[in-house]
């Protein structure tokens, strides 16, 4: 069957709600026309888009060279970045797993919310491809919004991986049971908030430092990943090639206000 081009938004409908953890809901997202949906791998980058209050179906944009293009400017979706967490093309399915922090943030409220039939737009994948360089050890290191990202990526290193896996989780039931770690690398967990960073931060400055045949893969709150981004460049001198560190999002912004700062951050 023909893929689709890499640009197309897909209007899917909630099909499953699966209740992870705590906090983590996994949506299954269903329409027929994902059967040639151009998926690349679980941990890819995936924009929704949200109807916006009132509507029950939001506006899917046209792609041009500069990005979206919208039929209807004035009603654009919400729109939102998740982690691709899993593609079934025989069942026409993809899922993405969200973190529930509250009915007053929009990508939120539609997860805690969803009902089967529930419709939004999702796109082709986005982010690096590949996510991860091949290497001799792996640092993987984020807060929740980044673990259906780790969980994916973990799953496709090779066995004889070694390294460490360092995670800032709500609480000690967001620990996925299912995480499954090659013999060679070890998992340090921190549960809590955000108050933890600092010393999630001085645990993982003791590591030995990674040089250029290591990976280091980062993502979560924009205040974990920067100093964490800040040891791998200024204290390892880690080539960016060597790592991907970006900024999830940042506490006490929306995507709305945070948007164009993470870019800049990442294209520093
Ligand atoms: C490449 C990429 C992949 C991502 N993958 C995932 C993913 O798979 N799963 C996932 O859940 N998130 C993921 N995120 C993060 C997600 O896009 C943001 O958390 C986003 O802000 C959520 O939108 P919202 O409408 O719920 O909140 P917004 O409207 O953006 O924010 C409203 C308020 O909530 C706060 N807020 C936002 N996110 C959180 C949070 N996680 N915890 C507590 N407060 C928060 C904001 O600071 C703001 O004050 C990813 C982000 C990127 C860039």
């Amino acid at each position: 069957m023909n893929k689709r081009s890499s640009h197309h938004a897909y209007l899917v409908r909630v099909q499953d709600i699966i209740d992870l953890s705590p906090n983590l809901r996994r949506l299954v997202l269903h329409s027929d026309e994902l059967a040639d949906y151009p998926y690349q791998f679980n941990g890819a980058h995936i924009k929704i888009f949200l109807a916006r209050h009132g509507q029950t179906m939001p506006q899917l944009p046209q792609f041009s060279g500069h990005g979206f293009n919208w039929a209807e400017p004035d009603n654009k979706p919400i729109v939102r970045t998740y982690t691709i967490r899993d593609y079934d093309a025989k069942a026409c399915t993809i899922s993405i797993d969200f973190v529930k922090h509250g009915n007053s943030a929009p990508a939120s409220a539609f997860a805690e919310q969803a009902q089967p039939g529930d419709m939004l737009g999702i796109s082709s994948p986005g982010g690096p491809n590949p996510m991860l360089k091949m290497a001799v050890r792996y640092l993987f290191a984020g807060d929740i919004t980044a673990l259906p990202a780790i969980e994916s990526l973990l799953a496709t290193i090779q066995t004889d991986a070694c390294g460490d896996v360092v995670l800032l989780l709500p609480q000690i039931e967001d620990l996925p049971a299912t995480l499954s770690l090659p013999a060679g690398m070890r998992l340090h967990t921190f549960y809590g908030d955000l108050s933890l960073v600092p010393a999630l931060v001085k645990l993982v400055s003791t590591f030995a430092p990674l040089t250029c045949d290591d990976f280091a893969w980062i993502a979560g709150e924009a205040t974990l990943v920067k100093p964490l981004r800040e040891l791998l460049r200024t204290q390892w001198q880690l080539p960016p090639l060597r790592h991907y560190a970006v900024p999830y999002w940042r506490q006490g912004e929306n995507e709305e206000s945070y948007h164009a700062a993470r870019h800049n951050f990442i294209e520093k």
